[in-house]
């Protein structure tokens, strides 16, 4: 798939192209969706945007229908994967947040009892 917003030193970007193979449960023209290669959890998947953004606050206000896409594809993988007994959604931003790959994500996880506050 042809990206344009493609960084080329991009880990995610990479996924998203096809040039780092990963286990995609879900793709669309804005979205795509693969499972964490260190599960925290029996369900782990990544939801991103295709366009590079580089954390939560570098997105805009013209993103916010994208966004919202994000938000519909991660409703869709919790019914796919029937979390209907509840899920965390986390997206670790800048690094004090513990974000360590720059391409926006929401970590989905799922299917164990889930912790707070997190460390
Ligand atoms: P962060 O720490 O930025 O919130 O989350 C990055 C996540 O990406 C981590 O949970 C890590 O396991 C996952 N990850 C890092 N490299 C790869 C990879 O090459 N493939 C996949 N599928 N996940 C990755
Ligand atoms: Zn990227």
């Amino acid at each position: 798939m042809y990206n344009p917003s493609t960084m080329s030193d991009c880990l995610f970007c990479k996924i998203v192209n096809g040039e780092i193979p990963a286990e995609i449960v879900y793709r669309d023209e804005n979205v795509v969706a693969f499972k964490d290669v260190n599960p925290q959890a029996p369900v782990h998947v990544l939801v991103i945007p295709v366009k590079h953004i580089d954390k939560l606050t570098s997105s805009e206000a013209a993103d916010g229908k994208m966004l919202a896409e994000v938000f519909s594809v991660i409703q869709k993988i919790a019914a796919d994967m029937k979390l209907d007994e509840g899920f965390r959604v986390v997206s670790n931003c800048g690094p004090a947040g513990g974000q360590t790959v720059f391409h926006l994500h929401f970590h989905v996880m799922g299917k164990r009892a889930m912790t707070w506050p997190p460390g």
